[in-house]
């Protein structure tokens, strides 16, 4: 790793995190965005509201173009939420405080704590890989909340079960309040 613009892409090449629905629900469109551009290369927009209740469209996390290998199929086409968002990894590493091997290992950490996420959500029967990690959790509680205990489990195991899927993202989320949002 060399130049930090080489740097921030090989970091973001290993981890996808602000793309996958782990960091984020979704993505809002910004005026600089054309909404018909992005439908046409295949982005599934809806109407929502933003954090001041504004109108706003957006696309649902995890995002379609994130590849297996964390590359972006629309990447020169990136709306600019993307194209300007730095989580404070990266900003540590631009601004000499962190090394990219430090970022790397801590890069690494947090996806093993999103798998982890995962398979507990698994093990309870959530499947919904199209949805952000956050919502995935939420309708799991509430399912179990609702008495719908998974097939082939007792309730004492789905509790069990609940408790790990609590403690992982319990996990991820100090991880990433810590180490990633942009105000970390
Ligand atoms: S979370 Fe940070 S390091 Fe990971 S892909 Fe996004 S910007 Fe890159």
């Amino acid at each position: 790793m060399s130049q930090p613009a080489e740097v921030s892409s090989q970091l973001c090449l290993a981890c996808g995190l602000c793309c996958d629905g782990t960091l984020f629900a979704d993505v809002e469109l910004q005026p600089a965005d054309s909404a018909e551009r992005l439908g046409a290369l295949g982005q599934k927009l809806r109407r929502g509201k933003d954090s001041a209740g504004n109108s706003v469209q957006k696309f649902a996390q995890p995002c379609p173009a994130l590849g297996p290998d964390c590359r972006c199929a629309l990447y020169a086409e990136r709306p600019a939420r993307c194209r300007e968002f730095d989580c404070a990894v990266l900003r540590s590493v631009q601004a000499g405080a962190l090394t990219p091997d430090a970022a790397l290992r801590r890069i690494r950490h947090a996806r093993k704590q999103r798998d982890a996420v995962r398979r507990a959500l698994s093990a309870l029967g959530n499947e919904e890989v199209a949805r952000p990690l956050s919502q995935r959790f939420q309708r799991t509680k509430r399912a179990l909340e609702a008495g719908d205990v998974p097939d082939g489990r007792t309730w004492e195991e789905a509790a069990e079960a609940f408790g790990e899927l609590t403690l992982a993202v319990s996990a991820l989320q100090f991880t990433l309040s810590r180490e990633f949002y942009p105000d970390s």
